[in-house]
């Protein structure tokens, strides 16, 4: 690039969205260290939250102490000790000098921390403090080390960074200090004042200054909480801005759910309806009656019956003449989906179809042709009931099934040009709280907490000895004894070494020889051909056989009422919400489910997981206690990162600021404030970032 090039590059660009290296006195060399943190341009760098703060401001002194409220003290850990107390509890505790006295720390049941306790280089504890034996203490204090440039700034709070290679806190915040004056008096705000104002948010500019330099804790929270606003609320405008736009453009088929159609589709169904159900049946059959399109998300808990909701909508838009497709993400799934469809409609003239990408080319050519002409009425079928070439006759209804494995994206494939079919989406895994606000902003919540009756909760143990699972297969072997199924779930196939996880293959053996020779025992894997899978499955229900030794092939798809126990071997391979679904798999019958999660694992995170299993029997609990512990990434998938535009939201902290984000976005869009002059910067600012993402462009 020739230097002219970025001259003009520099006027034309605001400064926030200049490359780091052309900030006089970065350079190149800097610029490609700081690459290693994401930092591109002057915003990556200001956008860096930083990790922890160190507030000099108000340090106590010994004889300031007192035993109301949280203090913090400066000095160096002089002494230590670790001893067993009472009942197998543990006791840590070290002595810190300060320059006023010294303060005793102590620690309960964490062993590990002695290791962590530095002798002799300064640090600051923070804790509420007590008077006794003649002494303060302080029980659990937080500890920050201080580095050695950090020793000489009295009276400052210090910010950290997250670290890369060969940059110090010190250079960084340096560097950060540089950026900060590049920009100084250069920071537009997108945002009017009056929502400033409203909203008790700082100006963009302090705030980026405050968030690197703080002149208080608070000025820091309040720094942080305007960056976390901006992020959320552009993505709220962006979701609301499109619903806006299916409201006004998009008119989807009117499709009257008369009450001769009502009766009919229930006569199919052989039990009475929970009240959940009727419920969400009321809120989809209130969407279907309007022209505006339904975006409705129905979420419920395994086994809750979302199925039933499924085809009854989708009855209902055959009903009134129009097409109606469920979306499934695995080939099983929609098969599972198609079973029951297809038992429920045995005497009914429904044209129906399964299709996925596993079709002969000549059946697919044939279904193609009669989905296209609308002979073929009811479709169930994988990601292969959107490819382009297919074309729909006149589609009322999609349904799609457990959409979190689906990007936002893919929900807007099924709107061709003249037709806006209405749209369910369900989700059999609970979405927390503070991420349904992101994901699904823009639709309406059905939720449904409430299952079957008769169903009892099932009652999960962990399992992490010899002798605690030697006490589950005697009581297993009683209930099989009185007639009951189990199920033991293994996370591979095969396994060849004996400090692998566990093969099915291999329990298979080993509990036929020993824990179960009296009883039919089988083993049942993806690799046996269909037929054989099936015809396993069908002896099961039979009950020609006690015990099914399987892989996750069991996870979705089977319903056998008289399987009521759970084994699950090396439970910790499995991720939460994989065990949740494992699980439900039992107690769907009279029969009380028990499901045993054995595990030899020694990891902390992998047994705090597999606690909130055995404690949170609900799935929606479960959703929470996941997200907690892996926050959000994880959760959403590898395919959502291109919708996840979120770098300085903590999702575990941030609810509060995403209710209020996605309440001040709704009320924006719908009162049409977000059109007045003011508000201008801040619609082309989500436009320009969301617009190809959210669709927004086809306003024009
Ligand atoms: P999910 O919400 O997990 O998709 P399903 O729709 O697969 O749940 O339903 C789970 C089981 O509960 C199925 O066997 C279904 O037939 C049964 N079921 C659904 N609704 C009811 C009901 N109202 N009363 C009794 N059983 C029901
Ligand atoms: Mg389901």
């Amino acid at each position: 690039m020739n230097p002219d090039e970025d001259d003009s590059r520099e006027e034309l660009l605001p400064r926030l969205e200049q490359q780091i290296r052309f900030v006089p006195g970065i350079g190149p060399h800097r610029a490609q260290l700081l690459q290693a943190l994401g930092v591109e341009t002057v915003r990556d760098l200001l956008w860096l939250v930083p990790r922890d703060l160190i507030d000099l401001t108000h340090l106590s002194g010994v004889n300031d102490l007192t035993d109301d409220r949280i203090h913090t003290v400066r000095g160096q850990i002089v002494d230590t000790d670790a001893k067993a107390i009472s009942r197998g509890r543990t006791l840590t505790s070290a002595i810190l000098r300060t320059e006023t006295g010294l303060i005793r720390g102590n620690w309960f049941n964490q062993p590990w921390m002695l290791r962590q306790l530095e002798m002799n280089r300064d640090c600051l504890w923070t804790g509420k403090p007590k008077f006794r034996d003649q002494r303060w203490e302080i029980g659990h204090p937080r500890i920050q080390w201080l580095d050695l440039d950090e020793d000489n700034s009295p009276g400052k709070i210090l910010v950290r960074y997250r670290l890369t290679e060969g940059l110090t806190q010190d250079a960084l915040r340096k560097h950060v200090g540089q950026v900060l004056d590049y920009v100084a008096g250069n920071v537009a705000d997108h945002l009017p004042i009056r929502l400033l104002e409203h909203y008790r948010l700082p100006r963009l500019e302090e705030a980026i200054r405050n968030l690197h330099q703080p002149s208080s804790v608070e000025a820091f929270q309040a720094a942080r909480r305007r960056l976390v606003f901006d992020e959320q609320l552009d993505f709220q405008v962006g979701l609301q801005l499109r619903r806006r736009i299916r409201r006004t453009r998009e008119k989807s088929p009117v499709i009257h759910v008369t009450p001769q159609i009502d009766a009919r589709i229930r006569l199919l169904f052989p039990f009475e309806l929970t009240r959940g159900q009727e419920q969400a049946i009321s809120d989809v059959v209130t969407d279907l009656e309007s022209s505006n399109p339904m975006h409705r998300l129905l979420q419920a808990d395994v086994g809750a019956g979302k199925t039933v909701i499924a085809i009854y909508a989708m009855l209902a838009a055959v009903a009134a003449g129009y097409q109606a497709v469920m979306m499934a993400p695995t080939e099983l799934l929609a098969r599972q989906h198609w079973e029951t469809m297809h038992e429920l409609l045995l005497h009914s003239r429904v044209r129906r179809c399964l299709f996925t990408g596993n079709l002969k080319a000549s059946e697919r050519a044939q279904l193609v042709e009669q989905i296209r002409t609308g002979e073929m009425q009811l479709i169930c079928g994988t990601q292969a009931v959107i490819q382009q070439d297919l074309q729909y006759h006149q589609l009322g209804l999609a349904v799609i099934d457990e959409q979190h494995k689906f990007g936002v994206v893919q929900r807007s494939r099924f709107d061709s040009a003249e037709t806006t079919p209405h749209v369910l989406v369900m989700t059999a895994t609970p979405i927390p709280r503070s991420l349904c606000l992101t994901q699904y902003g823009d639709l309406d919540l059905t939720l449904m907490t409430e299952q079957p009756p008769g169903r009892q909760p099932v009652i999960t143990s962990l399992l992490l000895n010899d002798k605690s699972r030697h006490k589950a297969w005697e009581f297993i072997t009683a209930k099989l004894r009185e007639g009951r199924q189990a199920y033991v779930v293994c996370p591979y196939i095969n396994s060849d070494n004996p400090d692998a996880p566990a093969g099915a293959l291999q329990v298979y053996e080993s509990l036929s020889q020993n824990e179960l020779q009296d009883f039919r025992v089988a083993v049942l894997h993806g690799q046996l051909d269909r037929g054989t899978q099936h015809e396993i499955m069908a002896r099961f229900r039979e009950r020609e056989i006690d015990v099914l030794v399987a892989t996750t092939v069991l996870e979705v798809g089977v319903d056998v009422p008289n399987a009521t126990m759970m084994v699950i071997e090396d439970a910790q391979q499995f991720g939460m919400s994989q065990l949740h679904q494992l699980r439900g798999r039992i107690g769907r019958g009279a029969f009380r489910g028990y499901c045993f999660l054995m595990s030899s694992s020694t990891n902390e995170d992998s047994l705090e997981r597999l606690r909130a299993i055995e404690r949170y029997a609900s799935g929606f609990d479960v959703a929470e206690a996941d997200f907690a512990l892996r926050g959000p990434g994880n959760i959403l998938g590898t395919e959502q990162h291109g919708s996840q535009p979120f770098r300085v939201t903590r999702f575990d902290r941030d609810e509060a600021i995403l209710k209020e984000t996605s309440r001040a976005a709704e009320r924006m869009v719908e009162k049409g404030t977000i059109d007045e002059p003011d508000f201008a910067p801040l619609k082309l600012r989500v436009i320009e970032r969301f617009g190809n993402q959210l669709d927004l462009t086809r306003t024009g």
